[in-house]
């Protein structure tokens, strides 16, 4: 019986340079394959002739680009008879584990800070049935709490730091190099644990047959069939929110705070990895106010029709500052990843907007008058 061309995921379409083998059952749910749009609107606005185009990794299917690395996790966990996974989060690695979790039948584990997650993240981690855990501590202290008490219980953490998540990460190069045809210029990202900026390093590196990051199959010494598909790599791109920016303070932060909460994170788990991104790319970090995330954040949703989450708008807001600047100059082609969809923090869009929204009686005269005088 034919299959078609029904698209299973982005394990089945980048099997040859996943860690999988033919037997493997594969946990998806259908990720990867998120469009890439390029903006309409906000370069001529900004008078700038730059090719700039969004990743948009909040159609993924729990929301976020943690699908990505989530689906790999969970894959090789199940693949070693692990009935539970670990994870500190955010909010959206804990959607992501507690749904692929689901799917494969084992148990989500996850840790979160009290208070600082929003809500739409809280809702798929319960309703998914994790076990949730708040704790009365930020992320940093989550993540240590979560590798010390997996040498306690049978269980496998998800957490960046676990190598399959990276190379299910990877692929978002892949798709990107695909569909382009070439990689971009720059590559512009939001940066927390600086795993994600790290695997798309992996991923240009993989295409372009220069793999120098540890891989899941060898630690380092790729022999896994990596055809270069292109002969070069972007300028990798690193933006923090200025209150949780140890990469531009050059040391760990210990109390990190700002509204993009996916980003509210001091001590970075890719620490090392994602300085030697930087290098190798001959790219750079930077960091942007919580006002100029929300200002990227509504200049996406008001002129391209794009929602985003506030920590996924800080690629934007540093990428435009940047573009202004000449410091990407005009004529490139920019690729910024929006890594979460705006959906999953409704508190702080509505916050945004507060004073938007008009009551009138329900009558046709009152209805008549608004859009008479809003179009006058
Ligand atoms: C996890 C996350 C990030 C940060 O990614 P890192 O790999 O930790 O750098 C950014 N934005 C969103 C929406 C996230 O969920």
């Amino acid at each position: 019986m034919s299959t078609g061309s029904r698209y299973t995921g982005l394990i089945e379409h980048y099997r040859d340079h996943l860690p999988v083998s033919d037997d493997t059952r594969v946990i998806s749910l259908g990720e990867g394959n998120t469009p890439l749009i390029r903006l309409e609107n906000i370069p001529s606005e900004i008078g700038r002739d730059v090719d700039l185009y969004i990743k948009y990794e909040g159609l993924n299917p729990t929301g976020s680009f943690k699908d990505r690395g989530m689906t790999m996790a969970v894959t090789r966990a199940v693949e070693e008879g692990s009935r539970a996974v670990l994870c500190a989060s955010t909010g959206n690695t804990s959607a992501a584990a507690a749904a692929y979790a689901a799917r494969a039948g084992i148990t989500a584990f996850v840790l979160i800070p009290e208070g600082k997650i929003a809500l739409g993240k809280l809702a798929q981690a319960m309703i998914h049935g994790a076990v949730v855990i708040q704790i009365r501590g930020n992320f940093d202290d989550g993540m240590r709490l979560v590798k010390e008490v997996a040498e306690h219980a049978p269980v496998i953490i998800v957490n960046s730091i676990n190598p399959y998540r990276l190379q299910g990460q990877k692929t978002a190069a892949f798709e990107i190099v695909d569909e382009l045809g070439q990689p971009p210029d720059f590559h512009c990202l939001p940066v927390g644990n600086a795993g994600n900026i790290t695997a798309h390093w992996i991923g240009y590196s993989e295409y372009a047959g220069m793999s120098t990051q540890a891989c899941a199959f060898c630690g380092g010494d790729c022999k896994h069939p990596c055809t270069a598909v292109s002969d070069k790599r972007p300028v990798m791109v690193g933006y923090q929110a200025a209150g949780a920016a140890p990469f531009m303070r050059g040391a760990m932060v210990d109390h990190p705070d700002t509204v993009a909460t996916a980003i509210r994170i001091g001590h970075p788990q890719s620490w090392d990895q994602a300085w030697k991104v930087r290098e190798e790319s001959g790219g750079w970090f930077d960091e942007c106010t919580d006002e100029e995330i929300l200002a990227a954040q509504k200049l996406l949703t008001s002129r391209e029709g794009i929602f985003c989450e506030p920590a996924s708008a800080t690629s934007v807001a540093g990428a435009l500052r940047d573009i202004r600047a000449g410091k990407i100059p005009e004529g490139s082609r920019v690729v910024c990843t929006l890594t979460g969809h705006g959906l999953k923090d409704p508190d702080t869009a509505i916050k945004q907007c507060e004073g938007d929204m008009l009551t009138v009686d329900a009558e046709l005269d009152a209805v008549k008058h608004v859009i008479l005088d809003h179009l006058a």
